[in-house]
């Protein structure tokens, strides 16, 4: 069985008192795209920094295809790209100047330098830019340059710290498509982002973590799905939303989930179709001049914060992580 492209265990990382990263173990498999998702402060930034050899563990162990991140950092490099949150940039380096000065720190010479950059420009479709100095890069354009630097190499892994942050839409989605055709290459690819219903489109699996610790690990949908005993229902009406809002706080087995401006998202404590019917006839019976309701999912956002509501209430997390395999490093 080949090694995982990513492996940490019961990785730590301390700063005095904080314990940013704090007992994260998870594995993934060679190819795979994986979303590592979190609050601001979670950990993310500071595992991803440890994975790419920027940082050393306080405990715990991480390796890179099967390299150890603090034994092996040379090893690391080679297989690994790095995707900074922000890049300091040379102020008077055109594009192509900068790509060349990485390709030669990496160690490419004639040719073979050539050739690589030629490819990170066409792929990140730099060439109209080549000549231009870094400094009057737009963010999207920084961005591709960033993610160009970071293939010169062809590495195996790549890791992506918030790329689509400051990003405008267009910009996005060509970020991922530049995504989706490494995953299409095989590469393996870790990427961190706030914008949860883009990275539920484009990773196979999430990977959440809160504070310091990982607390689910597993598809965008096992999340949204995941062991639901209510049902969420969105109604419009055409009255004022505060007399729903006052109904969904005093009917049975019915809270508000989310005020809205012309109406509300109550949430059932069923799954019955005969206790959803109830309540909805209740609902009418009750004076609500109701124009539409209609059936509601969760989306990415609700069942993390529905997660974290779980977790601070001291239940367990939705799913554990997939266990770790027991081959040694
Ligand atoms: P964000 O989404 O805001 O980037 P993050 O999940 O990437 O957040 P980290 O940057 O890993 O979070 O930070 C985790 C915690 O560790 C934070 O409380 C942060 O302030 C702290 N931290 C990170 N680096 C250091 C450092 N060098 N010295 C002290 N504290 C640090």
């Amino acid at each position: 069985m080949s090694a995982p492209a990513i492996l940490v265990e019961d990785l730590q990382r301390h700063f005095g008192p904080l314990r940013a990263v704090d007992g994260v173990s998870f594995s993934i498999d060679q190819g795979r795209v994986v979303g590592f998702v979190g609050a601001n402060g979670a950990g993310k930034t500071t595992t991803m920094r440890i994975l790419a050899t920027l940082d050393y563990p306080s405990a715990g162990r991480a390796s890179v295809m099967g390299h150890n991140v603090v034994l092996y950092p040379a090893d690391i490099r080679r297989l690994l790209g790095w995707v900074p949150d922000s890049f300091g940039t040379y102020e008077n380096m055109t594009v192509l100047e900068y790509l060349d000065f990485y390709a030669r720190a990496l160690g490419f010479r004639g040719a073979d330098r050539l050739s690589r950059i030629d490819d990170v420009v066409a792929f990140t479709d730099l060439g109209p830019l080549a000549d231009r100095l870094i400094s009057k890069l737009s963010k999207g354009q920084s961005q591709r340059l960033c993610l160009g630097r970071a293939l010169i190499h062809d590495p195996k892994v790549l890791i992506m710290d918030e790329p689509a942050a400051g990003l405008d839409p267009r910009a996005r989605v060509e970020l991922k498509r530049l995504i989706r055709i490494l995953a299409d290459e095989g590469k393996t690819i870790l990427i961190s982002s706030h914008i949860l219903s883009e990275l539920g489109e484009m990773c196979d699996t999430l990977l959440f973590i809160d504070k310091g610790r990982i607390v689910h690990h597993g598809s965008a949908d096992s999340l949204t799905r995941a062991e639901r005993e209510f049902t969420l229902i969105g109604v419009e009406t055409s009255g004022n939303p505060a007399t729903l809002f006052e109904w969904a706080l005093t009917a049975p087995m019915v809270s508000l989930d989310e005020e809205r401006r012309s109406g509300a998202r109550l949430r059932i404590d069923s799954l019955k179709p005969d206790v959803i019917a109830g309540v909805l006839r209740k609902l009418v019976t009750d004076g609500i001049p109701v124009t539409d309701f209609h059936r509601e999912e969760r989306n990415l956002e609700d069942a993390f914060i529905d997660m974290l509501g779980r977790i601070e209430k001291g239940q367990q997390a939705v799913s554990s992580p997939p266990p770790l395999p027991t081959t040694p490093l």
